[in-house]
């Protein structure tokens, strides 16, 4: 890694207070977070403190309301304070992202009465949550899952098994997608898990090419019974609650993305300022001008396309379509950004002595999560023409 810290990224945000915001999540991220990165994602180990500290920082419910414990930010200002987390470590940034999507069921559907009981100690008591949607065998589809819940008395008994859950395994909550009628995505129902719960286990965590500290784990419900009182909206809402909850989440994504490009972008122009070759360093070149250029250009652009996402959710207009299109660019731009960046440090950006190689590993995944990129490609071409009529 490079001893250059980076320059701080020359941000538009609304007010004084979230200014502040962003230079306390700085100071956290380059002081706790960023030192440890590349041993820790070596490793695979999964830094749990680093969630609490940013739970007690007042971090793990930006986006949610005050009366429940969060912090009454700005999607547009949320989304900054992830982008730098996840530009001093994916695993972070990302981890935060999938907590507050986690939270998104019981903040937009629970009744008051839940989201009192619930959301305090989610929002900013040190909890850390998941998200369960995905199964073995239902990804892109995801409509077609089969974890079922079954009414028994006040209860519901879910039995069935979920995939690829981001903190699966060490999370304190999981907001679970289950099946409790038909087919469809009318059939599916929202619930808020305890971690602990009886019957509740999780496998050995995926071995992955990147964001090997965060746990990817599948989740096996053997009979688990949760009271109804944790039925998360209506029966049958599931779907949408999921959906819902995506549209924000993938903006997160969005906002990660830009992160992990800053961050490799940043790497790349500190050595090609230092590495000299023919007698000037290579920044000199314009093979590589133009390259720095096109990334510096790749960055500010999704970073805009994300930021008018998040305002149009701020101003309660429908942004859907949006998310879809930040969703997508940002994570194309991360892929083509950190594999330039490895260019331009030749062969030691191919090693694990600087942060780039990882930085392009870690970029794939956002290429995969919350919607592959060819299903953000479907939802933005559904907006334009329609569903398809074949
Ligand atoms: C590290 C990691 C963390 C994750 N975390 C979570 C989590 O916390 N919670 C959760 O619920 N899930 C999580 N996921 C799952 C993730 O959302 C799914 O992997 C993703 O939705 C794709 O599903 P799949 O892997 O089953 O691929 P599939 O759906 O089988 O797709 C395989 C390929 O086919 C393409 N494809 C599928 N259908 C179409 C179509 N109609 N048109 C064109 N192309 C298509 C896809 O784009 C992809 O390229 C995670 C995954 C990973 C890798």
């Amino acid at each position: 890694m490079t001893d250059r810290a980076p320059q701080p990224v020359d941000r538009q945000l609304p007010t004084e207070e979230s200014r502040d915001l962003l230079a306390l999540v700085r100071e956290i991220a380059q002081r706790e977070i960023r030192p440890k990165a590349a041993e820790e994602e070596d490793s695979g180990r999964f830094p749990r403190e680093v969630f609490t500290l940013l739970s007690e920082a007042g971090l793990l419910g930006l986006p949610y309301p005050g009366e429940f414990g969060g912090g009454e930010q700005p999607y547009e200002v949320y989304l900054q304070v992830l982008e730098e987390l996840a530009a001093a470590r994916l695993t972070v940034g990302l981890g935060v992202s999938v907590h507050s999507l986690a939270c998104h069921g019981l903040a937009g559907y629970g009744t008051k009465e839940q989201q009192g009981a619930h959301l305090p100690a989610m929002l900013g008591g040190g909890l850390l949550g998941a998200y369960c949607l995905s199964e073995p065998a239902s990804g892109s589809d995801a409509a077609s899952l089969t974890t079922k819940a079954v009414r028994d008395g006040d209860d519901w008994i879910i039995t069935g098994t979920k995939a690829w859950i981001t903190h699966g395994g060490v999370a304190d909550f999981y907001t679970v997608l289950a099946r409790t009628g038909a087919q469809g995505p009318k059939g599916i129902t929202a619930f808020l898990v305890p971690g602990d719960a009886e019957g509740l286990t999780a496998a050995v965590p995926e071995k992955k090419m990147g964001m090997k500290g965060s746990p990817t784990a599948q989740l096996h419900f053997d009979g688990v019974r949760v009271p109804d009182a944790r039925r998360i909206g209506e029966e049958g809402q599931g779907f949408t609650i999921a959906l819902a909850a995506l549209d924000a989440g993938r903006l997160g994504i969005a906002a990660c993305a830009i992160g992990v490009a800053q961050a490799a972008l940043d790497e790349a122009l500190a050595y090609a300022l230092d590495r000299k070759q023919f007698g000037h360093p290579i920044a000199d070149f314009q093979g590589l001008r133009f390259m720095l250029a096109d990334m510096a250009t790749k960055i500010e652009a999704g970073r805009a396309l994300y930021l008018a996402a998040a305002r149009l959710r701020d101003a309660g207009k429908p942004f859907s379509r949006q998310a879809a299109m930040a969703k997508l660019f940002c994570t194309d731009a991360a892929m083509s950004v950190t594999t330039d960046a490895v260019q331009v440090l030749g062969g030691y950006g191919y090693t694990a002595d600087f942060p780039v190689e990882r930085l392009m590993r870690e970029a794939k995944v956002l290429q995969i999560v919350e919607g592959t990129n060819q299903i953000q490609r479907m939802v933005i071409a559904r907006h334009l023409a329609g569903p398809e009529t074949r």
